[in-house]
């Protein structure tokens, strides 16, 4: 069109931009509105098609190229983006549940989807039963006929027992009940979901993926397509987009993702070491140490630990006690989350969370940040002696 008004002329600009450049970052995409060619695009659009694009909240250049790495780190083929990990789990139940249905989970799951399971239940007529994170191969004699999925999280990131993820998948695949991990602890770094069995493994990709405890995003990862179009129905229908700067942010952190896992991974080790010999600490609570339930199957499932675990305190120490630990921390703040440079620390009134905890003691969680070690060993020993 010629001899456009100004005001008409800045936004049908005619200039383009030279072709040809080369970067390496992801270009950021922002779009809600997706402009199509023509009609016969318009309305010859498959939206679960990432071959196409329909509308923002389907996916841009930036979520689908985010999506694909994502895939690729666990072994899987596709992945949906969720706007938090919590909307991630989301996705998973309104995919594959409905009402009269069943879903197990995990005793020791993360709270919030323990929250979403007892609303599924009060207001969706589906049962959600909790299981003994070890149960194992025993899962087999919970499987009603109408269980649909079963939740694991391995491990469970506040308790971190280690459940068997063969044996409980076997026993579902039997069964022909779906099992979904919680993989966030690991980063699917540390472990293999799919090759496992798992059939739908989910991040928190506000944790190590993003790594600025910045952003909160969430991501639900298949091999199977019936599987993910299942998701992307749920996706789709529940609107779960996510935003382009938010994308971009998840994708600056990737590239360092693996070393800071190890790094992580290191300290908390020596960290960890340190609090075992400590008179105050009755049980470590971390995967890599024999006081952890499900030991042996973290050596035997899992390549590392990364940054989060937690401890019992004897028994002989009041939470007013350990609580004035916490607060005495001075390098470890006190805060939910982890996956960030920084170390932070939170104390769980476990007894009231879990069924048939065996153990006393106040249970502290600790993240281990990307600090010199020796100056967070320094702060959690002047902080004991606040005990
Ligand atoms: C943080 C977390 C989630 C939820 O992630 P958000 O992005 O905070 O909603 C889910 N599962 C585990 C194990 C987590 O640590």
């Amino acid at each position: 069109m010629k001899n456009k008004a100004p005001q008409t002329a800045i936004i049908h600009s005619d200039y383009k931009a030279p072709e040809g450049f080369a970067a390496f970052p992801q270009a950021i995409h922002h779009a809600s509105t997706i402009i199509f060619k023509d009609v016969a695009a318009l309305r010859s659009g498959e939206w679960k098609d990432k071959n196409s694009y329909t509308y923002g909240l389907h996916g841009t250049p930036t979520t689908f190229t985010l999506e694909a790495r994502i895939a690729e780190i666990e072994g899987g083929e596709r992945c949906l983006l969720a706007p938090s990990g919590l909307a991630a789990i989301a996705m998973v139940d309104f995919a594959f549940l409905q009402t009269g249905d069943d879903v197990l989970l995990p005793d020791n799951i993360y709270n919030p989807n323990r929250v979403l399971g007892n609303w599924l239940q009060e207001a969706f007529n589906i049962t959600a039963r909790y299981y003994d994170p070890l149960i194992g191969a025993g899962i087999a004699e919970l499987i009603l006929p109408n269980t649909k999925l079963i939740w694991t999280e391995a491990p469970g990131s506040v308790s971190m027992e280690v459940p068997d993820l063969r044996a409980i998948c076997a026993a579902a695949k039997a069964k022909g009940v779906l099992v979904a991990l919680d993989n966030t602890w690991s980063a699917g770094l540390a472990l293999r979901p799919f090759d496992l069995g798992v059939d739908i493994s989910m991040q928190a990709l506000t944790k190590y993926q993003s790594g600025g405890s910045d952003v909160l995003m969430g991501a639900v990862i298949t091999r199977d397509r019936e599987l993910h179009d299942k998701l992307a129905n749920a996706h789709m229908r529940l609107g779960l987009g996510v935003g382009a700067d938010d994308a971009y942010l998840v994708m600056r952190g990737l590239p360092t993702m693996k070393l800071r896992f190890e790094a992580h991974d290191a300290s908390a080790l020596k960290v960890a070491e340190w609090l075992k010999k400590r008179p105050e600490i009755s049980t470590m609570l971390h995967p890599a140490f024999e006081d952890c339930p499900g030991h042996e199957v973290w050596k035997r499932d899992f390549t590392g630990a990364g940054g989060l675990f937690s401890v019992l305190f004897d028994e002989r120490y009041t939470e007013e006690q350990t609580d004035r630990f916490v607060d005495a921390l001075k390098l470890f703040k006190i805060g939910y989350s982890w996956g960030g440079a920084n170390s932070l620390c939170v104390p769980y009134r476990i007894q009231a969370m879990r069924r048939g905890w065996q153990h006393g003691g106040t249970l502290v969680r600790f993240y281990v940040g990307l600090e010199d070690t020796a100056d967070l060993i320094a702060d959690i020993e002047q902080a004991l002696a606040q005990l």
